[in-house]
């Protein structure tokens, strides 16, 4: 791979975390991409069981057939796809299943679609995936986080091979409507272009929102690689499993191939733990979404008594988007500063795009008291600049 994919900001990070808080600083981490709990005890147990009945060796690279089937299951009754398990790989995150999905689809001269502030890691793995693809990078609506229509549908072309979605988003927590669904589906009627839709965050929803997930449209099902996992919903980021919905038999195949070539399997033991993911009860889930959801309450509050952040409402996923452009400051300028003189880790927003240096990704993944504790250090910082 060439000089331009860079490393993985994300991961250097959490190793930098990692390194401050053994050296005994007090970091309080608004930084990372994972909840500070564990993995449920039933999964944990299901693993072990696994291993201990012998699931240790090479599986069908699709993915073990009991885990595809509740996959499909889920897929169909909370996603409206129609859902088949032939149609489903199992992969080593959400990641690997996104990579199979551009390496499979990108061919040199195609335009491929990515809505900033956007994951990190979409852009290094388009160009993995095809260096002489053009991606194409379309700015969300500063207030609010919303998809400018207009502006997307002057961008697709035919050489537009997919347009890339993460909903409820990273780094914004904003959501997709039906209205959002309706206009995607009225653009694919006229131009002939992929989604790929990355709902990892789908779970982490505490909003009156309700998650819509394109491929449960009928315009958009069988132009729709939906990408799932168990990393955020379950506290499983280490396990490192998840999954993809091709409804297109001559993509499958080729993912097929990528995943023989790159991976052979999701790891054995770990698919069997995953089904376990299907029966964790639901107020694992309701208390997650109600931290979530208390701290995102405790930052906007904050905010609303300091005239410097502007905060638009996060309805899903893990994180808050601070607009810091009344510092007149750089993300990474200010999330430096704030990390050596308050110790407290925020993720600069130029990191999710070059138009995004002047807000802060803010991980509400964390105890109410560490997050609080967090905010107010974060709060009188900005008041002694
Ligand atoms: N997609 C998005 C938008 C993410 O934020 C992340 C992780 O931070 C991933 C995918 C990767 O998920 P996984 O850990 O399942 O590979």
């Amino acid at each position: 791979i060439g000089p331009e994919i860079s490393d993985s900001i994300e991961l250097k990070f959490s190793s930098l975390a990692r390194k401050m808080n053994a050296e005994g600083r007090q970091i309080v981490s608004f930084g990372l991409g994972e909840p500070d709990f564990p993995t449920p005890e039933q999964i944990v147990q299901a693993a072990t069981q696994a291993m201990q009945n012998g699931h240790t060796r090479y599986s069908s690279p699709f993915g073990i057939a009991e885990l595809r089937e509740r996959i499909a299951s889920k897929l169909t009754t909370e996603n409206q796809l129609d859902a088949q398990p032939d149609n489903i790989i199992v992969t080593p995150g959400a990641k690997m299943a996104l990579s199979l999905a551009l390496g499979s689809l990108l061919q040199p001269g195609d335009e491929l679609i990515i809505l900033t502030p956007c994951y990190p890691s979409y852009i290094p793995q388009a160009k993995i995936a095809e260096p002489a693809c053009k991606v194409q990078t379309l700015d969300l609506l500063q207030d609010g986080f919303a998809i400018d229509f207009d502006e997307l549908k002057r961008l697709i072309n035919p050489r537009t091979k997919a347009v890339l979605l993460n909903f409820p988003n990273n780094p914004t927590g904003r959501m997709l409507s039906a209205g959002d669904i309706e206009s995607l589906a009225g653009l694919a009627s006229e131009q002939d272009f992929w989604i790929i839709s990355d709902e990892i965050y789908e779970k982490l929803n505490f909003s009156e929102a309700r998650h819509h997930s394109p491929g449960g449209h009928l315009a958009l099902a069988g132009r729709t690689i939906t990408i799932n996992g168990f990393s955020k919903a379950f506290s499983m980021t280490g396990w490192r499993i998840g999954y993809l919905h091709v409804p297109d038999r001559t993509l499958l195949g080729l993912m097929s191939k990528l995943q023989q070539h790159l991976n052979t399997n999701t790891a054995t033991f770990i698919q069997h733990a995953a089904c376990a993911a299907f029966s964790v009860p639901t107020d694992f889930l309701e208390a997650y979404n109600t931290r979530l959801n208390n701290n995102f309450q405790f930052l906007d509050e904050m905010v609303s008594q300091n005239e410097r952040f502007r905060l638009s409402a996060s309805q899903g996923g893990l994180f808050a988007f601070l607009d810091i452009s009344g510092l007149d400051v750089s993300s990474d300028q200010f999330a430096s500063q704030l990390l050596s003189e308050t110790n407290v880790a925020a993720t600069p927003g130029v990191v999710f795009g070059d138009n995004w240096d002047d807000h802060l990704r803010v991980s509400m993944a964390i105890e109410e008291k560490h997050f609080a504790d967090g905010v107010e250090r974060l709060d009188g910082f900005v008041k002694g600049l």
